[in-house]
């Protein structure tokens, strides 16, 4: 069997740790089926950039994982690709930082990447690189003499054409893409995004059969939703009962309701805005105060970025207003939460949670929301109020979709989800469920192999 090669920046190496972000989920298993190279940064910093790549070879997997300088990591990781990228894909032109060194700087890695990588591949490896941090990787490769199939998938939004025409350097992103044979992307919106670029900014053509010709090349852009792995989560909900932290949230809740939120801590989530659309529901709602709390999980992210120690200290300002403001003796409306929790003990905390409000500004999917759906108990399922902005809206329409903007119009949702009739739950739920099951995981992972794997594409039309 033909070899993958996955290269992102995070490497999930089997060392006990573990991560929140849904990525390192999404791939070990596509590693561990095919045989090949897992390629990335350690999530080390050292003095100096190493010569080699670290190596572990676990099963038919082998992990190859480089530390970063401190310059590299201040400049690549937190610097373009956190705080240039990051915001302007997610439509944050205010909060993006434009710098000539971090620019330099995440080309550097990404041809640093490139080098250390090359000697380990072989003449038939499938190469598939993944998100924002690592988009020139393909094109230095391409230089190195790399004629392997190549793909990209970005986890991120695709911004629109204006918004990515801010972004100094704008062309060489766009022109790096084309290196890939296939470029994956979440949603129709982003991909329409990138056409838009290719079309009217490249001054490229997309043909009548999707492909996409632009800067010499041709490729196929097209879309892939991530899924979850449904049926791990819908185990974990139904036998969350015996774990410790769910019984004791069951014990804290008796008759008050739940509304759950879970969330890395980032600007992109929309969290202030939940929290003051939840303290308006209970400014115009009253019926709803010491009947039910809202429980927002935020394990803190990017800590060492200042955009993120901004949010941090204003959510707590609001947390802490509004359960000055309605906490009554024996009922705290707001219990704001900075740690991260398992997964299986996440799908316990769902399964008894009557609504999930999930209103990112902007989100690439948002797996949590499918994580709530496939968590539910399919006789008396909770009801998920979604941002129209997170890409997990296009699929799952039965939401309550909400515009995470409109803090009285969250509001009303809200309302609308905790009085919803057992038998409208039930159909939306079943609605939603259908589209969770139908973009897995597993299907993710082999219709974009399988893209990957009918490439290349110039060869064929030429
Ligand atoms: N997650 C977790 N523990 C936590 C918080 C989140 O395991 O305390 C997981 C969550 O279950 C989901 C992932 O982290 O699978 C977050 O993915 P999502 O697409 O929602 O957001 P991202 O963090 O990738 O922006």
């Amino acid at each position: 069997m033909k070899r993958l090669v996955v290269v992102s920046n995070r490497v999930a190496v089997p060392d006990g740790t573990t991560r929140a972000g849904g990525l390192a989920v999404a791939l070990q298993e596509a590693l561990q089926q095919n045989g090949g190279i897992w390629f990335g940064w350690s999530g080390k910093i050292s003095a100096q950039t190493p010569s080699a790549p670290q190596i572990l070879e676990e099963g038919p997997v082998t992990f190859a994982t480089l530390d970063l300088s401190r310059r590299d990591h201040a400049e690549y990781y937190n610097g373009y690709a956190n705080r240039t990228l990051w915001p302007i894909f997610h439509y944050r032109l205010g909060l993006a930082d434009f710098n000539r060194e971090n620019y330099t700087g995440y080309l550097r890695v990404n041809t640093l990447f490139a080098h250390q990588l090359f000697p380990l591949l072989r003449e038939d490896d499938d190469i598939w690189v993944h998100d924002y941090h690592l988009i020139p990787m393909g094109e230095e490769l391409r230089r190195l003499g790399v004629r392997q199939r190549m793909g990209f998938f970005l986890h991120t939004p695709f911004p629109a054409m204006e918004i990515l025409l801010a972004l100094p350097g704008h062309d060489r992103i766009a022109r790096s893409l084309c290196a890939y044979d296939v470029v994956g992307f979440q949603t129709e919106n982003d991909l329409r995004a990138f056409h838009d670029y290719i079309t009217l900014e490249a001054r490229g053509e997309v043909l009548s059969n999707g492909m996409v010709q632009a800067f010499g090349r041709t490729l196929k852009a097209e879309v892939f939703p991530i899924g979850i792995d449904v049926d791990i989560i819908v185990d974990a909900a139904e036998n969350s009962d015996e774990i410790e932290d769910v019984q004791a949230l069951k014990r804290r809740l008796r008759d008050c309701r739940l509304i759950i939120g879970v969330d890395r801590l980032d600007y992109s989530k929309g969290l202030a805005e939940r929290f003051k659309a939840f303290g308006n529901l209970l400014e115009h709602y009253p019926q709803w105060r010491g009947k039910v709390s809202l429980m927002q999980i935020a394990p803190p992210s990017r800590s060492d970025v200042p955009e993120y120690l901004r949010i941090r200290r204003n959510l707590e300002a609001l947390a802490g207003h509004i359960n000055g403001r309605f906490a009554q003796v024996g009922w705290t409306p707001l219990h704001y939460l900075n740690s991260s929790f398992e997964r299986n003990v996440l799908a316990g905390f769902y399964r008894n949670s009557q609504a999930c409000l999930i209103t990112p500004l902007r989100d690439g999917m948002n797996l949590v929301a499918k994580e709530y759906v496939a968590s539910q108990n399919p006789d008396d399922p909770g009801v998920l109020v979604l941002s129209r902005f997170a890409g997990a809206a296009r699929e799952l329409h039965a939401a309550l979709l909400v515009n995470p903007y409109d803090e009285a119009g969250v509001a009303e949702a809200i309302n609308a989800a905790l009085s919803m009739h057992h038998d409208e739950r039930r159909e939306r739920w079943s609605d939603m469920m259908r589209a969770v099951r139908n973009s897995s995981l597993d299907r993710w992972r082999e219709s974009f192999l399988s893209a990957l794997r009918q490439a290349p594409y110039s060869v064929e039309e030429g």
